[in-house]
């Protein structure tokens, strides 16, 4: 028996659809669990479509979600003359033939069968006059596959038994007369000549399966297993498209989604591991999923569960893993991460994507005397004739409090209220404001401590001296 091999071979049309990323992770998965390997193909060939960045890109997004690979990429576009040769074997052979029709006279076809209420299939008008021996001339033609009547069957490791008709299949093109092959073509002398197994893609291919079944047949090869995903919707239970929002890996990367929450949200795409666990890294995965246990039922892509999963990740992430995937975020002045970890480690359990957590750390990282004080929250907390004199009683105490830590901190801010018989709260939230410049933040003296004494009493003393002044003034 050949040893398992599965294989992801995205079209480079585009970025990375979600879709393909999930594609690309079930293939993985399934071969980790079962000891085989994976190779990864770009299929290139439909030249007015196909770009090279997009083939650059698909790798780099499948590098950034932890999608590796045993083998490849391999480019459709390096082995056009081996289709070439292929498709004129199965002519040779008697299994293929030129077809000389111009598009005139298919359209033609097309037409009359329209008007007669018929979906219309090619003819298989050159079959009869079809010759083996090479083209004569200039002459344009295409190589179309000659169908033979019979039931086609396959096992699916989702779907179960699929049956189709080879009735209903015209003959096919095979090679384009501008000698590119079709998807059809490439697709199967590559999983023939690559030691493919199995094929798992998404199930809008489950109708191209039973052509490929002929061509293996052709071939005189084994068809490979295959597994036929579901399809994903998006929240409006229509196919995922742009209109309910980002469709691409680079998009959701963009967006401040870590990878790993990426890759965990869409393995529950179509997949649950039997447990309630819904939170999963790639390793624990590995052993558990099978292309088997994959639902037939289309998935729903709810991206609010994207972000509540991605909150969960960054939640768990330490400040020095989230580093490498925040940095993108910041200003290339925000600083190192020896500067920014007291930072990170305060706020990030409170963000959910790594955008936020960027524009949660702005007011940490401002200089002192930049901050933007909120309007409402000055107009709140800064009222009253003895704010000014209890912030100056205030800064004194921070001054001069050893240690300048979180419990120090709070003790000579309660310190001070309970000398002056008022609430800790008249103390708490100007000082909120004049280290953050918000209504809201993570615990004050947190706050006091991330910043160190010195620009705790620098923005402290700033916002001392906007008091009374005209609101333009602060
Ligand atoms: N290249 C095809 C696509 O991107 C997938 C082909 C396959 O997996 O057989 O849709």
């Amino acid at each position: 028996m050949k040893p398992m091999k599965l294989r992801f071979a995205p079209s480079p049309t585009g970025f990375l659809h979600v879709g393909g990323a999930r594609t690309a992770i079930f293939n993985l998965l399934h071969a980790r669990k079962h000891g085989g390997s994976m190779l990864l193909r770009i299929e290139d060939t439909d030249v007015e479509r196909s770009r090279q960045h997009h083939a650059e890109q698909i790798v780099s997004s499948l590098q950034w979600l932890g999608v590796d690979w045993d083998e490849g990429p391999i480019y459709q576009s390096d082995r056009l003359d081996h289709y070439i040769e292929r498709a004129e074997e199965l002519v040779l052979r008697g299994r293929a033939y030129r077809c000389y029709c111009t598009i005139e006279e298919l359209e033609a076809e097309r037409a009359a069968a329209e008007a007669s209420g018929k979906q219309w299939r090619y003819s298989g008008r050159c079959r009869e006059s079809a010759v083996a021996a090479p083209a004569t001339g200039s002459r344009a033609h295409v190589i179309r596959f000659k169908v033979e009547p019979g039931p086609i069957e396959f096992h699916d490791l989702i779907r179960g038994d699929v049956h189709f008709d080879a009735e209903l299949i015209d003959d096919f093109v095979l090679l384009r007369s501008d000698g590119h092959p079709t998807y059809h073509l490439s697709v199967v002398v590559d999983d023939i000549d690559m030691d493919i197994t199995l094929v798992a893609r998404g199930d809008d291919h489950l109708s191209n399966t039973p052509k490929h079944i002929l061509l293996f047949r052709a071939f005189n090869g084994e068809p490979p297993d295959f597994a036929h995903l579901p399809l994903i919707l998006g929240a409006d239970r229509k196919r995922l498209s742009k209109r309910t929002g980002a469709t691409s890996a680079e998009e959701y990367r963009d967006m401040g989604i870590l990878p790993a929450a990426l890759f965990n949200f869409l393995l529950l795409l179509g997949w649950a591991p039997g447990d309630d666990r819904e939170l999963m890294t790639i390793s624990e995965a590995r052993g558990l999923f099978d292309l088997s246990n994959v639902n037939k039922a289309p998935a729903v892509f709810d991206p609010e569960k994207l972000l509540w999963m991605n909150g969960q990740y960054m939640i768990k992430a330490t400040p020095d893993e989230l580093w490498p995937h925040l940095q993108p975020f910041l200003s290339a002045e925000a600083g190192t991460l020896e500067e920014l970890r007291p930072i990170i480690a305060m706020m990030h359990t409170r963000a959910r994507t790594l955008r936020d957590l960027a524009e949660m750390m702005k007011p940490y990282m401002a200089p002192d005397d930049s901050l933007e004080y909120d309007a409402a929250a000055a107009a709140k907390h800064l009222k009253g004739d003895d704010v000014r004199q209890r912030m100056d009683l205030l800064h004194a105490a921070l001054a001069s409090v050893e240690p300048f830590d979180i419990t120090s901190t709070e003790a000579a801010l309660r310190g001070v209220a309970e000398a002056e018989g008022v609430g800790a709260g008249k103390y708490i939230h100007p000082l909120r404001l004049a280290l953050t410049g918000l209504g809201a933040s993570p615990p004050i003296f947190d706050v006091a401590v991330v910043l160190g004494r010195e620009r705790t009493l620098r923005r402290l003393r700033r916002l001392i001296d906007t008091i009374g002044l005209p609101a333009s003034a602060s």
